[in-house]
């Protein structure tokens, strides 16, 4: 039902649909219903400030995607037709992983473009580094000046001192291939404080390190994360739990804690931390025991020959000997087992073990952070949680859990710079030659070693002062001239490493810069467009915008633009051999822009969609500009049990273990994983694939080509104990902690604030503002504490001071506290919000925080200021917590054996204390328990080439040269 008034518009008047009436938007959509794609060029809304009066207000609706976490969902941006700004953020219906959905954290990205208290120019130290003096200067005077000594430090061949530490990379790996074209291996990331625990359990099973599980199609979901409040690829995994649970699958949580997650299961367990992979292997030994798994697949697609032939070459290689050697292997897993080490009922345990039984191939299970980025040996938990999916064969089938690089698509870039011809010591130091990834919480203790230094160390998107372990001692290196010489944060907004650079660069928010990315959110392949809205308003009505900065807020530039323009002056004639990675194809002598970056990708390399966007008249550009997003593939299915392509199969060998080489090359366009030939064969062939009753298959990543029960790496390396999946008792095992001790878990956070990037959003900090210590009810009452009273947390190198949240929500004798809160400023300047002043006491090793005042109202351009009724923000627990490096993956373990006491005369609440003397003693004592490469190395290399590592270096770089002992070691 519509009509036109006299002006020709569509007057707003009720409708009936399904005999209800509803008002439906002067749009004429249902309110309920995402705007149509094919009207986004002029919506239509009423102003709800105006209200009583029917304003109407017109929109151009344009994509982007969301930055405020890994997920990267959809959002699309309301901009105003007569202002020409964004008036809101919602959902993008066009994405096929977030389908419209977000978390609160993305329409707030709304507060974070409009913070009053953003950085909005190139800023410079003026006096003393960390003293707080900054005095404005422009983009050229700071390129200029960073490009010459990054230029310097290539000339004189000291590429190891340039550094660039990515907290969030949220793009398709441009940075990595600018620094490829440096020839600098000099990528530091965050991965070993969020993730590395999980990935390694992974890896080794499928050489691919995250799942991408199909949960919506799942019988039996099993979680060993928060997916319904955080997780990795939070909302669109969240939604689609929920749809398996409306479609009848039941969720298992095992969760210490009571998590939003743990809320929506039909089981929720809270073990000891640190137990859950004895629960997980008394559930597989209960499949074991019961012939429950499904023994075919196991049969075809596990390594168990490798495992037979090398560990038990006595046994005739037969699948029922083996069968025989996994019964006797895995029958000390007993319920009861599990039950003493996790405190969860036997019974409970079986009956779980019972459901997973019944769902065959659809068991969907996912293990990310949570307990396997808090214990040593964290990385055995998510290995023994894959090793119930390895054992359903619920690999790659509907319901079940894919490798994660096949649910993703990483399109070829206009440039491929060759691997650096280095190896950086101070990133991957050869104590953890099997870590996931780079030692970047290290590096403050590896700088103190004498191992190397930084003339130039850029942080994106980080804050390793607030986010990483032992803060302090990033303090001590940042402020240590003759460590770094010259610090520069690409940093949207303040951030407490910031106060220590020497140039802070004001980088866009999810609005206001390119990145494309694709993740594994479910069965399928994506691509998603981040792009500066107003830059695509703007060319959609004709004008020319060549630069973020030319509408951006003040002058608001983008990293991959910054990025283009330094690498051009780091080697303005091009005799470095540099500057041809960012050279423009079609107008050769200039430097290549962003347009014709994403042009050349998405005119090249994503299959379908050129075709897709003719059909609408548009350029591939123009459609990803238009709708943020293009779904390439739908049910990519099981690649491993594709056959080998007769074209790849030429002059082949195989060999004991079915291991197939051919002499064919690569395909040459082919997203498929391809297996990683750590020796190929003597005579020049690649690993192509397994042969699996006498077909050539894809198989897996993994250096057998199967899914790897038996790791020869581990075993190869030093770590023959782990070969197998099995259960390591942490550090924080009732075993290791004194009677007065207890475990504080630290690695969860709340839904609506993510590490230091939401400070800014003032609907978030509304909600969540501060990070009480969660204690169970009987516990308080033994110290006779209330909510809200202060306590007094100890670590082993020094303490803070929280208030008490009492609960039932935890296991009686644990602690938790939300690690998301507690930032701080040193001075007025900064983000005013959720920040804390504090003032930094420093007495030798001895160094404190202490709160002057926490957050209050304040006059701004944005009048929600005045309106602040929070002042508590939290502590900032991180500074207190030394490196706990787990010896092979290399993760930051987070859980601390703590001292929890009430507070004693002169504690405030906010206070953090610590000896950095002490943080080098804990360092010292946990790089003891690695085993070096230098020492264990099977083959003379660093580390085994078949491993992910970001930015490889060239081959021969793998190479052990002769290194001089470290006197710690
Ligand atoms: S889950 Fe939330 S924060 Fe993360 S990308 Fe999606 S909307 Fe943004």
């Amino acid at each position: 039902m519509s009509h036109k008034d006299l002006n020709g518009r569509f007057e707003p008047i009720l409708a009936e649909s399904g005999g209800e009436t509803f008002y439906p938007g002067p749009s004429r959509s249902h309110l309920a219903a995402y705007p149509p794609k094919e009207r986004w060029d002029n919506w239509t809304e009423l102003d709800s400030q105006a209200w009583p009066r029917r304003k109407e207000r017109h929109y151009s609706l344009v994509p982007t995607t969301c930055f405020n976490c890994e997920s990267a969902c959809g959002l699309l941006a309301y901009i105003d037709k007569v202002t020409g700004e964004v008036q809101k953020f919602e959902g993008n219906p066009e994405h096929p992983g977030s389908r419209g959905r977000n978390c609160a954290k993305g329409p707030a990205t709304l507060n974070q473009i409009h913070d009053p208290d953003r950085i909005l120019y190139p800023l410079k130290r003026a006096g003393e580094r960390g003293k707080g003096k900054w005095e404005q200067t422009t983009w050229n005077a700071a390129l200029d000046d960073i490009a010459s000594r990054i230029r310097k430090a290539i000339v004189e061949d000291r590429r190891n001192e340039i550094m660039y530490h990515v907290g969030r990379p949220g793009e398709d790996g441009f940075t990595e291939r600018i620094l490829a074209a440096w020839g600098v291996d000099g990528h530091n990331s965050h991965t070993n404080i969020c993730s590395s625990g999980s990935r390694e359990g992974y890896q080794l099973w499928m050489g691919l390190d995250r799942p991408s599980p199909d949960h919506a199609n799942a019988k039996v979901i099993l979680l060993i994360s928060a997916h319904l409040e955080s997780g990795h690829y939070f909302n669109p995994h969240a939604q689609r739990v929920i749809d398996g649970k409306a479609n009848g699958a039941k969720l298992i949580v095992f969760d210490t804690r009571l998590s939003h997650t743990a809320t929506h299961a039909d089981y929720w367990v809270a073990p000891y931390p640190g137990s859950e992979a004895a629960m997980l292997l008394a559930i597989a030994n209960y499949l074991i025991q019961n012939n429950l798994y499904n023994r075919d697949f196991v049969r075809r697609w596990w390594n168990w020959e490798e495992y037979l032939a090398i560990e038990g070459p006595e046994i005739k290689t037969t699948f029922e000997n083996f069968e025989r050697v996994l019964q006797a292997t895995y029958e000390e897993f007993t319920f009861e087992f599990a039950a003493q080490e996790s405190g969860v009922d036997a019974r409970v345990i079986e009956e779980i073990a019972k459901l997973v039984a019944t769902a065959g191939t659809r068991f969907s299970s996912h293990n990310w952070r949570s307990v396997s980025s808090g214990v040593s040996g964290g990385w055995s938990v998510a290995r023994a949680l894959f090793m119930l999916n390895a054992l359903l064969g619920a690999v790659a089938t509907e319901g079940g859990v894919f490798p994660n690089a096949w649910n993703k698509f990483v399109p070829k870039p206009i440039y491929t710079p060759p691997h650096p011809k280095m190896w950086n010591e101070t990133t991957w130091p050869r104590e953890y030659p099997l870590s996931m990834n780079e030692m970047s919480f290290l590096l403050p203790h590896l700088l103190k070693d004498g191992r190397g230094k930084l003339d130039v160390y850029f942080t994106r998107v980080y804050n390793p002062v607030w986010t990483n372990p032992d803060g302090f001692s990033w303090i001590e290196m940042l402020t240590d001239p003759k460590l770094v010489g010259c610090y520069v944060a690409l940093t949207p907004t303040w951030n407490e490493t910031a106060y220590f650079a020497d140039y802070i660069l004001p980088m866009g928010h999810g609005s206001e810069r390119h990145d494309i990315h694709s993740y594994e959110t479910h069965d399928a392949q994506w691509l998603g467009f981040r792009q500066p809205v107003k830059k695509a308003d703007r060319q959609r009505s004709g004008e020319e915008i060549n630069d973020t900065r030319e509408v951006n807020p003040g002058e608001v530039w983008e990293e991959n633009e910054f990025w283009l323009e330094l690498t051009w002056r780091i080697d303005p004639d091009g005799s470095l051999g540099i500057r041809q990675y960012v050279e423009s194809k079609k107008k050769p002598g200039t430097r290549l822009g962003v347009d014709e970056y994403y042009e050349w990708i998405f005119d090249n390399s994503v299959p379908g969609l050129p075709e897709k966007a003719a059909a609408e008249d548009l350029t591939p550009l123009e459609f990803m500009r238009r709708y943020g997003a293009f779904e390439i593939k739908q049910k990519v299915g099981a690649i491993y049990e594709e056959r080998v392509r007769s074209e790849e199969l030429e002059d082949v060998r195989e060999d004991r273990f079915g291991r197939v080489f051919t002499r064919a090359a690569k395909p040459a366009s082919s997203n498929i994983v391809p297996i990683p030939s750590p020796d190929g064969d003597d005579d020049g062939r690649r690993l192509v694939g397994v042969n699996i009753d006498g077909d050539i298959k894809r198989g897996f990543p993994t250096p057998s080509g199967k899914l790897e029960f038996y790791s020869r790496t581990l075993a190869d390396w030093g770590w023959h104990e782990y070969s197998i999946p099995g259960y390591i008792k942490s550090h924080v095992h009732p075993d290791n902690l004194e009677d007065d001790q207890t475990i504080l878990i630290s690695t969860f956070r709340l839904p609506v604030q993510i590490h230091t990037r939401s400070a800014n959003a003032k609907w978030l900090d509304e909600i969540a503002h501060t990070n009480p210590l969660w204690i169970h009810t009987s516990h308080a009452a033994k110290l006779e504490v209330r909510t809200g009273d202060l306590l007094r947390v100890e670590t082993e190198i020094g303490h803070y001071v929280v208030r008490a949240w009492v609960t039932e929500g935890i296991l009686p004798g644990i602690v938790a506290c939300s690690h998301h809160m507690g930032r701080w400023k040193l001075s007025e300047q900064g983000q005013r919000q959720l920040m804390a002043t504090v003032k930094l006491e420093h007495e030798g090793t001895e160094w404190g925080l202490k709160r002057d005042k926490g957050a209050e109202p304040y006059e701004s351009s944005d009048p929600d200021t005045l309106r602040i009724w929070w002042s508590d923000v939290g502590v900032h627990q991180n500074m207190t917590f030394p490196v706990h490096p787990d010896p092979i993956s290399g993760m930051h373990c987070w859980h601390q054996a703590v001292r929890v006491t009430r507070a004693r005369p002169g504690d405030t609440v906010g206070d953090v204390f610590v000896n950095t003397q002490k943080s080098r003693e804990v360092y010292r004592k946990w790089l003891a328990l690695t085993r070096p490469a230098d020492k264990h190395s099977p083959d003379g290399t660093r580390r085994p080439y078949w491993m992910l590592r970001p930015l490889k270096p060239a081959r021969e770089f793998y190479s052990l040269p002769e290194l001089p002992e470290l006197e710690h070691v």
